[in-house]
């Protein structure tokens, strides 16, 4: 398209917009891909040949049902809430755009807690909204003094708690969630849980979901239910949070395809918590070997472990991982994570793959 010019003036992007990076997790062919906290293995074979039969009852010449009244009645169902408490979306990135598009916006703030999901932030300045970044403490928990004060200070619309925490593991203590509410609540704020890997940690805030509290706590099918590729998330928040996105949702955003994948995937979830529970079960024994490497390590109540290099950087560790095959995140330039990686827990032969890799190059960089 050379030779092309548009004439002046030209039309310039939004200025919020401008200066973004994007999001950036680089999609490398190797051997063994641990990097985006993915399950490792596909979703049962019996909701596959479920799906296909299915498949064949779709109406394609027309719209799909615009409140996807069976896959919310479905959800709400599995989380024990009623259906009205329960919006779906093409993942949970999009729940949270949705929840960003009606409650934050010009004038108003989100909070974040640092270092944590970097699409929170994302997301809400697409949206216009100011982004205020508290710290975690040294150990990745909250200090819950410095969170009270900032809230008062600040007056977020919405506060973002990720819980387990990408990428640092770190499970909230229920008086976290509690303490955060209740100052949420006073100050006339919401209080977004995002619980992504909430399958893999010991309690979720979803029994904590009232219609009197702003309280909401968003879910995906990508990592537990081994669907990344269908993009489908969810968010269970009292009635009157789900009214307001369903009104800046786009309409019939929800294909019919997607729908049923999402209601059919329910019916399997016996099968997800054996799937859970032996990830969690690789997840300790990860942990116990890396604790005899040289690296340091953070406790992780979610599919992935975050660890350091204790000698040589984290780039180049990353780097010779590639060499090997062997993808990770590389958290290495990321603040307060100079130097980490993040390695999502895999099959036992991609862990083992990982480990003598990760084994191999310590001993190289340490020389
Ligand atoms: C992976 C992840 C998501 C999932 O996003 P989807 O859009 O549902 O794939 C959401 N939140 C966190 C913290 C994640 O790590």
């Amino acid at each position: 398209m050379t030779g092309v010019t548009v004439p002046e003036p030209r039309v310039t992007v939004r200025e919020n917009v401008a200066l973004m990076e994007g999001y950036h997790s680089p999609q490398i062919d190797v051997r063994v891909r641990l990097n985006t906290n993915e399950s490792p293995v596909m979703p049962p074979q019996a909701w596959l040949g479920a799906l296909q039969a299915a498949q064949n009852q779709i109406a394609w010449n027309r719209y799909p049902d615009r409140s996807a009244t069976k896959l919310r009645a479905a959800i709400a169902q599995h989380e024990g809430v009623a259906s009205e408490q329960v919006f779906a979306a093409n993942g949970s990135n999009e729940v949270l755009q949705a929840v960003m598009l009606a409650f934050g916006g010009p004038t108003r703030k989100a909070l974040v807690f640092e270092p944590t999901y970097a699409l929170h932030s994302h997301i809400a300045r697409l949206a216009a909204t100011e982004v205020v970044a508290a710290q975690r403490c040294e150990d990745f928990s909250i200090d819950l003094t410095h969170a009270i004060d900032t809230l008062a200070a600040e007056r977020p619309a919405v506060t973002f708690l990720c819980s387990p925490n990408n990428p640092t593991g770190t499970v909230d203590a229920p008086e976290c969630t509690d303490t955060l509410l209740a100052e949420v609540t006073v100050l006339g704020g919401l209080l977004l849980v995002d619980e992504a890997y909430g399958q893999f940690a010991t309690h979720s805030a979803i029994g904590m979901i009232d219609e009197a509290r702003p309280l909401a706590v968003a879910r995906t099918y990508s990592k537990t239910w081994s669907m990344a590729a269908a993009r489908l998330g969810y968010l269970i928040a009292p009635s009157w949070v789900v009214a307001a996105l369903d009104k800046v949702a786009l309409p019939y955003h929800l294909d019919s395809f997607k729908q049923i994948a999402g209601c059919l995937a329910l019916e399997y979830h016996t099968e997800m918590s054996q799937r859970v529970a032996e990830l969690t079960k690789e997840r300790e024994r990860l942990a116990v070997a890396l604790g005899s490497l040289e690296v340091q390590q953070w406790p992780s109540g979610a599919n992935f472990i975050l660890f350091r290099p204790n000698h040589g950087d984290g780039q180049k560790v990353w780097e010779e991982l590639l060499e090997r095959s062997v993808l990770v995140r590389n958290c290495a330039s990321w603040p307060n994570l100079s130097g980490c990686l993040r390695v999502t827990v895999g099959t036992k032969t991609e862990n083992d793959a990982f480990l003598s890799a990760l084994s191999d190059v310590l001993s190289e960089v340490k020389q």
